[in-house]
Order: structure tokens, then C-alpha cells, then sequence
């Protein structure tokens, strides 16, 4: 389940307007936990076929950043997927204090509204700026005013100020921000001016990550919003609905039949059985898992708590091989949970990764997918192989001790782990020797399985 916290605010949002003039309206909607669809309660989600989609949008004044996308990224209709996608954003330069946008409508339209979008989950994404409108009509029009220049003064009017920042706090999350009037427009305008001003000067990362904006023409058709990203989730019961696993693939939804008919099966056969290899005093596994489709991740996929995030390009490459094998392991670590027991006791002791990793190799290849021999030791991998030698390489190692002095280690050695009280002598407690001892013994049984396959192949 995703939830959308929405604030509506009009406080910090200082208005323009005379007596004499209708009012300007400026609606912004914070999403503090923001998903890639950009729905907010009062302010439209971005647009792909409004007035800014054909403007010509120029840096007059400052710098883009070397990490951002280019400016025209403003005005394209395409938002970022994840809160932090700098590619996906305009911003200027680090360390600078903003600078100056010039959007050219090509003619003067009436417009309804000015609407900006921004997603960060730090300083950078709460908005600051004015915005200028001109028809370029006065015979002194500068159209790129620099800073320093006031554009008042030269053929500009001040339609708004905007200052989206909490009182407190970075204010990460998403931002749309609507401007529009009561009048039904804002004025007649060919050209915008967005002063934007950094929402910090703490660090040199101050500068608003600007998603998209969109200019709306009061004598345009309805306007089509960008199809919101659907929230695509299915919720499967495991163990006669002791478990919850939720798949969502709303933002790969290319993989949702994949997610259905060839992972669900795996995650609700699996998940119990995890369970029930990996049990401890008074221990109950989290109850709901979320397994959770994501673009732009640099690993194929991560567990935290018990949330398993997968990397969309790197499943779509890895359907047929790797892809559920690569699941069942990241389900191990959402059973492991054997950060809890630092977080309560602070004399807990910390298991090594070689081990945590190598329990969850030993259940998915061993377990799991046995056929597969995905985790054999061969002439390939022997200078590698050390008890120690981490994923799947432990996971034989896990295997062998499993096969030949203790068939519950793996279970002995998580008990121990989930409860801070992991130490070296365990392995000599459980087996009479030292796991360096049955590391050495180990690689010498399987010096001589690769001998002789080699010379039975020769
Ligand atoms: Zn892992």
C-alpha cells in the first residue's frame, strides 16, 4: 500500500494583486512521500500537451549543473521516476544562487495557469521564485534580463512570488505548484521569466531540482494530463494467509504478467518455507513483504526491512535465469532481520556479511534451485574458495558442513545471529573444530572433486 500525504498551504505563499485585479491564486501540494505519478489533491498532475511543450525555454541568467538534465527536460512531459533522478531534473550549479529562466510562447495566449513541479528528498525540493510575465510589447523590453537587472523596469510585470519552504526542516518530498486567477487568467503573455532563487546556502546543494513546467492556455482544449503512473499491486496470501506478499510493479509494468504467473508462485512457496528453515526463540518473521519494481538501481536487487526492491532492467534481461533465484535470496534477508537484535541489546555482537550473505546463498541455491548448480566450486572458482569467500561460495561451504558434521548448522548459526550472540566458537561448539579447521578440510574435498572431473573429462 502506498500512501500520499498531501498538504495544502497558502501561508508561505506570498500573493500579488491590487484591489482593483482580480487575485492571484497559488496552490501548492506537498508530497512528503511521493510516488513517480505526481497527483496532488489541488494542483493538476504535469502535462505533456500544454503552452510550455512547444515554448522555447533559455537560460538567461546562471549556470546548469553538470549532473542535470538539459532545460528543455522542463517542458517534456516526462517527470522523474525516483526522488532522486538528476537527469531527470533541471537545476543550476552547485554552490550558486540560482539564476534566470526566459519561456517564449511564440505568441501572447491567455493563460490560465503557470504550474510547476519538483521532487527531491532534501533541500532540493521545496521551490523558490518569482515569476515575470510580458507581453514584449513596451518599446524598452529587455527580454533576458541578468540578475541585477530589474525586470520591472524594464517591460516585465511581477505576477508571483513563490516560496514553498517549511518552517522547519529540509522539506524533501515532491511539489506542484499552481499558479492561476480568479479571473480565469492570469493575463495575456508571450514571455515568462522565472527568477529562481536556492533553497540553502548551508551546503553547495541548495538548488531546486525542477521537474517540469507547464504553461496552460485558457482557450486550449482540456488538456491532457500525463497518464499518471497506475499503482499496479497485487497482494498474494502465503501459508493460508499468515503471509502477505504484495507485488508492485507500477513503475515496470511490463513485468506485471512476469510478476503474476512466475514470481508470485516462488514468493508464497518460499517465503513460508524461509520461515520455517530459519526459526528462533519466540522470533515471528514480518508478516507482509513488499516486493517492489524500481528503475535506475545499481544492484539487481536489495532487502531492507521488508521491503525487496528489484531492478526493473536488470529482471527484464534476466527472466529466464537469474531473476526468482535472486528473490528467494533477498526474501532470506527479510527473515534474517539480524540487524534487531543491535538495535536492543548493545552488547549484541555483529554477524559478518560473508555469513549473512552465505545463509541466504546456501537457501537459494542449495534449497532453492539445486538443479541449477549455481554455486558448485569448480576449476573456475577454487582459488577463491574460502569458508569466508562469501555468497555462494560460503554457500558451499555452508552445504558441505551442513552435509557432513551438522545438518543444522545453518539453522544453529542464524538462531545465533538473529540474537547478537554469533561468535567464532560456535563452529567448534557445533561440529568439534574450528571453521578455519573445517574451511581447510573443506577446500581439500573439493581440490580433489575438481581433480577429478577435470581428469575425468581429459
Ligand atoms: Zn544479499
Amino acid at each position: 500500500m502506498q500512501f500520499q500525504f498531501l498538504l495544502i498551504a497558502q501561508a508561505s505563499v506570498i500573493l500579488l494583486g491590487t484591489v482593483a485585479r482580480a487575485e492571484i491564486k497559488t496552490v501548492f501540494a506537498h508530497n512528503e512521500d511521493a510516488t513517480a505519478a505526481f497527483r496532488f489533491k489541488n494542483v493538476p498532475s504535469p502535462s505533456a500537451s500544454d503552452a510550455a511543450a512547444a515554448a522555447v525555454f533559455t537560460i538567461v541568467d546562471g549556470g546548469k549543473d553538470i549532473n542535470s538534465g538539459a532545460v528543455d527536460k522542463l517542458h517534456d512531459g516526462k517527470v522523474p521516476t525516483e526522488e532522486d533522478q538528476p537527469s531527470d531534473n533541471f537545476f543550476f550549479n552547485p554552490g550558486s544562487e540560482g539564476g534566470r529562466l526566459l519561456v517564449d510562447l511564440g505568441r501572447a495566449i491567455d493563460i490560465k495557469q503557470v504550474n510547476t513541479y519538483s521532487w527531491h528528498p532534501g533541500a532540493r525540493g521545496p521551490q523558490v521564485y518569482q515569476l515575470y510575465a510580458s507581453d514584449g510589447g513596451a518599446g524598452d523590453f529587455n527580454a533576458q534580463p541578468k540578475k541585477g537587472t530589474d525586470p520591472e523596469k524594464c517591460g516585465w510585470k511581477r505576477v508571483a512570488n513563490v516560496d514553498t519552504r517549511p518552517k522547519q526542516g529540509e522539506g524533501g518530498g515532491q511539489y506542484g505548484i499552481s499558479l492561476s486567477d480568479s479571473d480565469g487568467a492570469l493575463g495575456r503573455y508571450r514571455y515568462l521569466l522565472f527568477a529562481i532563487a536556492r533553497t540553502e546556502d548551508a551546503d553547495p546543494f541548495g538548488n531546486t531540482f525542477y521537474s517540469e513546467i507547464d504553461v496552460i492556455d485558457r482557450d486550449a482544449p482540456a488538456v491532457a494530463e500525463t497518464p499518471a503512473r497506475q499503482t499496479i499491486e497485487k497482494t498474494f496470501a502465503a501459508a493460508g494467509g499468515t503471509y502477505q506478499i504484495t507485488i508492485d510493479t507500477s513503475a515496470a509494468p511490463d513485468l506485471t504478467e512476469w510478476a503474476e504467473q512466475m514470481l508470485a508462485p516462488v514468493a508464497r512457496e518460499w517465503y513460508p518455507k524461509i520461515v520455517g528453515l530459519l526459526p528462533s526463540g519466540g522470533y515471528e518473521a514480518p508478516g507482509r513483504v513488499t516486493i517492489a519494481f524500481r528503475e535506475g538501481m545499481n544492484v539487481p536487487a536489495a532487502a531492507s526491512g521488508n521491503r525487496i526492491n528489484c531492478n526493473s532492467g536488470w529482471f527484464r534481461r534476466n527472466l529466464k535465469g537469474e531473476a526468482r533465484g535472486s528473490v528467494v535470496h533477498e526474501m532470506v534477508h527479510v527473515v534474517q532481520q539480524y540487524g534487531r537484535a543491535r538495535r536492543n541489546n548493545p552488547d549484541a555482537t555483529r554477524t559478518p556479511g560473508w555469513l549473512v550473505e552465505g545463509i541466504a546463498d546456501y537457501i537459494r541455491w542449495f534449497l532453492y534451485e539445486p538443479e541449477t548448480k549455481g554455486a558448485e566450486i569448480t576449476r573456475k572458482n577454487l582459488s577463491r574458495a574460502r569458508y569466508d569467500g562469501n555468497y555462494r561460495i560460503t554457500g558451499n561451504f555452508l552445504n558441505w558442513v551442513g552435509g557432513k558434521y551438522d545438518p543444522d548448522i545453518v539453522r544453529k548459526l542464524n538462531a545465533a545471529a538473529r540474537e547478537g550472540k554469533y561468535d567464532e566458537g560456535l563452529w567448534k561448539n557445533y561440529t568439534g573444530k574450528t571453521v578455519q579447521e573445517l574451511g581447510e578440510e573443506w577446500k581439500k574435498v573439493m581440490e580433489e572433486r575438481v581433480a577429478a572431473t577435470t581428469a575425468a573429462s581429459d
